[in-house]
């Protein structure tokens, strides 16, 4: 092995335990019992917490609701479209990270009822829980941009690091035409909660950084469109990226929702303060309008009174636990919490579940409780990232204090992304993360 890889080897070993935060296996004392626990959703959250209470309790009925056959590494996206892993990168098989004991139900969830606690499949098989815990991730609404559809990925300039392994490939492909011939890049993010708020940002450095090593930013313009006044939802992570936005000579429009897009004139149209206004683009990352999944959104969990028409279960922000319906928790990117949309925030929320649920079955108090902790290894360059890790109150918790610098641009945040971070994630899914 070259000193090289060697260094690489040892570096993603050492990170690997932290990349999405600090380490925290799962508890050992096992407690039993003969509830039954609906989990819809084997995402992230939804596998990582089916081994945990897999492993915590003895005799309990453990059901898991998700129709789809793929499990998607959705980090590995942005490295997919930036032709720096292939599409296979973050496809593996669902049941493979998921344990022997618990049953798998291979429907989506079609109709929640937590009055009579039950859950509907697509083919109206009903389900009866002690206990649900809602996983289902959320539902990217490109119809919700006029003109939009996730055929137009790949053509006429029309990029979505988003929608699949496969989309982000073809994204690739138009970036790395683009960052050949120049012309005007056209970056954006929805007015929505999303998840992973960073990813936007990253991928319009990593395009501006392709176009400067092919020599070609000269002929390249890059508009950021903002959907607010600011660029990320942290004021002191905001104002550096704000910075190097400026450095980098990026043209920043701020209050800009992306509403349509017309792929034969190559415009998209956005909403802003004074009306709706045209930009032109040779390449743009569309990033859809993000909400709960309907089987959510129309149940009686979500919030009355926030994220209105989004659908994000009413839990609270410390137990996760609902606050309607006791039996009810939710956790990853479908909790109606105030942080928390990363895969790095399902590895904090995940054994919060699992502590205040086992506490709930015991006649306990639960003791662990979620911090809105979210980690965004921000990409500035190939090679380079920001670790921006922060919680709740918008005070930023790095992992490595004195080590790490958050805001600075480091090799080593960048290795916590491209090597570390997959290793972790995969830990997590097994619920030894
Ligand atoms: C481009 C991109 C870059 C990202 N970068 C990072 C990063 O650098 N770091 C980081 O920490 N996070 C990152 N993330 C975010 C991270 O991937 C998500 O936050 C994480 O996957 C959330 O886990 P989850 O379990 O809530 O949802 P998911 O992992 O999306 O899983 C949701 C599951 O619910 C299922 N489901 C949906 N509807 C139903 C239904 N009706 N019935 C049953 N099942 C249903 C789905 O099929 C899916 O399997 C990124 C995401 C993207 C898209």
């Amino acid at each position: 092995m070259s000193f090289e890889l060697d260094r690489r080897a040892f570096l993603a070993a050492a990170l690997g335990a932290t990349a999405l935060g600090a380490a925290r296996p799962a508890h050992a004392q096992r407690v039993a019992t003969s509830a039954k626990i609906v989990i819809i959703g084997a995402g992230a959250a939804g596998s990582s917490l089916a081994n945990r209470l897999a492993a915590r309790l003895d005799g309990a009925e453990i059901t898991i609701i998700d129709a789809r056959k793929r499990h998607l590494y959705q980090p590995g996206f942005t490295l997919i479209a930036s032709g720096l892993k292939p599409a296979g990168y973050s496809v593996s098989s669902t049941s493979d990270w998921l344990p022997r004991a618990v049953n798998r139900i291979e429907e989506g969830a079609a109709e929640i009822d937590p009055e009579a606690k039950t859950v509907t499949t697509d083919s109206g098989t009903q389900v009866s829980y002690d206990y649900l815990v809602v996983a289902a991730g959320l539902k990217l609404n490109y119809d919700q941009i006029e003109g939009m559809d996730v055929g137009l990925i790949g053509k006429d300039g029309i990029g979505s690091v988003y929608a699949s392994p496969e989309a982000a490939e073809a994204t690739w492909r138009e970036m790395d035409r683009f960052t050949d011939e120049g012309g005007v890049g056209l970056f954006s993010r929805p007015a929505t909660e999303m998840k992973c708020a960073g990813a936007p940002l990253k991928y319009t450095f990593l395009t501006d950084d392709y176009a400067r090593r092919k020599g070609n930013r000269g002929k390249t313009e890059i508009i950021y469109a903002a959907h607010s006044k600011s660029l990320f939802g942290v004021p002191i992570v905001n104002e550096k990226v704000r910075m190097l936005y400026g450095e980098r000579g990026f043209d920043t429009r701020y209050e800009h929702v992306m509403k349509a897009i017309d792929p034969g004139r190559k415009v998209a149209t956005f909403a802003t303060p004074e009306g709706d206004r045209e930009i032109p683009f040779d390449f743009t990352n569309v990033i859809p309008p993000m909400s709960a999944p309907d089987v959510i959104r129309n149940s009686p969990l979500p919030w009355a009174d926030k994220w209105v028409g989004q659908g994000y279960v009413e839990v609270d922000q410390y137990t996760l636990r609902h606050n309607r319906y006791p039996e009810v928790f939710a956790a990853g990117d479908v909790a109606g919490v105030p942080k928390g949309k990363t895969a790095a925030s399902a590895k904090w929320q995940v054994p919060v579940v699992e502590d205040q649920l086992v506490a709930q079955i015991a006649g306990q108090e639960g003791t662990e409780t979620y911090n809105g902790y979210t980690s965004c290894p921000l990409i500035t360059r190939v090679g380079r990232a920001m670790l921006i890790e922060f919680d709740y109150k918008n005070n930023l918790v790095p992992s490595f204090p004195g080590v790490i610098a958050p805001l600075e641009e480091l090799w080593v945040s960048w290795l916590m992304k491209e090597i570390a971070l997959k290793a972790t994630y995969n830990a997590m899914l097994r619920g030894r993360a």
